[in-house]
């Protein structure tokens, strides 16, 4: 039989060895701790988890990390089943006792009898056998490297600068506009392509105010070097002058109000489309290191968007990840070398729970390839298929960042009302779609 190699035993890593070995594939995992330290790593196990403890809500039917919590146990996940193994007390979230949970799912993966672990680093990306990349965003220094020679310099980040991405259908179009700076583009939709909150002078001042006053996150040691400028978070742009924004990413220039002609912005927030539904917006230029409960309150300060709901907030971090979308097949294979799979946080999911959920369907795809079966991926309408699917193809390649799972990602589902009873019946109506798929793609591997 053939090995699957598969480096990093992290979330994703463990998570596709548990689905290789259960398929009949031996696998080894490489992974470089304890030799090879990371600065947020603590211990030499697997599936360590570097922050908080907690996967999220555990809600599988209105919320859409809960539905990949449920999707996984379906799928006989390791992580999951672990997890609730030794869940915390923690309302509807799920809270994990980390150490206990770690050395099991180290335990557990060292027992099985397809299983070994080789400890050291890899650095190269071999040519020949098998492989699931599962590094995180801590990939060590040399294998980055490695990485960048094979896909381009461009095609690999180092720190991901998140700007807040919002539901488009919570903004007020009432007061937000379609338009391009100087209406630029070939056609209609291009001409359309950015939405446009304007701002008078006494709101910008209020705005810079706030922005310089909010709560902000602190770097770990060790996480800054080499950030800065490209990405600058608003509110350090803010700190170097109270007209630095109004002559970035807030400039006026170029747009006309169309609900008030004569009436020119002092200021002008823009959004941008962030997937090809055009359910989700990002706001340009806005990476941020601000809490994020100051994060809502300062945003919702930006005329347009008192009652946005947030898909995910701003951030900068450490953070490791290729450009998915133009680098990896819908079977998450490189294009240039399909020998190699990625899988986890490196492919610009965020988070413990996507993280797992991306290596579970690696490990599938990988053991079915290697077993000459053939495995369509994850079905568009469950949780790990918009994921994928936006990773993948979905997403913006000039602009990726890394995402967490949300119903934006949902292909929708016709006939619902609005509003907020209509925002119930509509996840609802999304959650029980993906469960019928989801059963149905795992029934068919049986
Ligand atoms: P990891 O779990 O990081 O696993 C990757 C593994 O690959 C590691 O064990 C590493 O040692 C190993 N490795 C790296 N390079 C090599 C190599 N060349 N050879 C061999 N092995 C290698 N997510 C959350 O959901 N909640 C949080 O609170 C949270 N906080 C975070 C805080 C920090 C500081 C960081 C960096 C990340 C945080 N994340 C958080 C994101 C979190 O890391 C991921 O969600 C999750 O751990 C990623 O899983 P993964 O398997 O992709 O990577």
């Amino acid at each position: 039989t053939q090995t699957l190699h598969i480096v990093g035993g992290g979330m994703a890593g463990s998570e596709a060895a548990w689905q290789a070995a259960n398929m009949g594939v031996n696998v080894v995992i490489h992974e470089m701790r304890p030799k090879v330290e990371t600065f947020a790593h603590r211990t030499g196990h697997l599936a360590e988890m570097v922050c908080s403890n907690s996967f999220r809500s555990d809600d599988d039917e209105q919320n859409a990390v809960g539905l990949l919590h449920w999707e996984m146990r379906a799928a006989n996940g390791l992580i999951m089943a672990t997890a609730d193994k030794h869940r915390l007390p923690a309302g509807g979230a799920l809270a994990v006792d980390r150490d206990p949970f770690a050395e099991s799912v180290t335990e557990t993966l060292m027992a099985h009898p397809n299983i070994s672990v080789e400890y050291g680093e890899i650095t190269e990306l071999p040519s020949e056998g098998h492989w699931i990349f599962a590094t995180g965003p801590l990939t060590s220094t040399a294998l980055g490297a490695a990485i960048q020679a094979e896909t381009g310099a461009d095609r690999l980040a180092f720190f991901d600068a998140i700007a807040p991405i919002v539901y488009a259908d919570s903004i007020d179009m009432d007061v937000a506009w379609l338009q391009s700076r100087y209406d630029k583009g070939e056609t209609e939709e291009e001409q359309k392509a950015y939405l446009n909150c304007p701002m008078s002078k006494d709101q910008y001042e209020a705005f810079i105010d706030a922005l310089l006053a909010a709560d902000k996150t602190e770097f770990h040691e060790g996480e800054t070097a080499g950030y800065f400028d490209g990405c600058l978070p608003i509110e350090v742009m803010a700190e170097r002058g109270r007209e630095t924004l109004r002559f970035g990413p807030m400039k006026p220039v170029g747009l006309t109000n169309v609900h008030r002609p004569d009436d020119k912005p002092y200021a002008v927030v823009q959004l941008r489309r962030d997937n090809a539904l055009g359910t989700l917006l990002n706001i340009v230029g806005f990476q941020t290191k601000m809490k994020y409960g100051a994060q809502t309150e300062v945003f919702k300060m930006i005329p347009g968007l008192e009652n946005a709901n947030f898909a995910r907030l701003g951030g900068i971090h450490r953070n490791t990840f290729i450009n998915s979308p133009t680098l990896l097949d819908d079977q998450m294979r490189l294009k240039s070398r399909p020998n190699i799979r990625f899988a986890g946080q490196v492919t610009g999911v965020e988070g413990y729970v996507e993280s797992a959920a991306m290596g579970l369907l690696a490990g599938r795809l990988a053991s079915a390839e290697i077993l000459g079966h053939v495995l369509d991926t994850a079905p568009l309408n469950t949780a790990m298929g918009a994921l994928v699917h936006h990773i993948t193809g979905g997403a913006e390649a000039k602009t990726f960042q890394p995402m967490n799972v949300n119903f934006g990602l949902f292909q929708p589902v016709d006939g619902l009302k609005g509003g907020r009873r209509g925002r119930k019946d509509r996840y609802k109506a999304y959650t029980d779609r993906a469960k019928t798929d989801w059963q149905s793609w795992l029934a068919a591997q049986d």
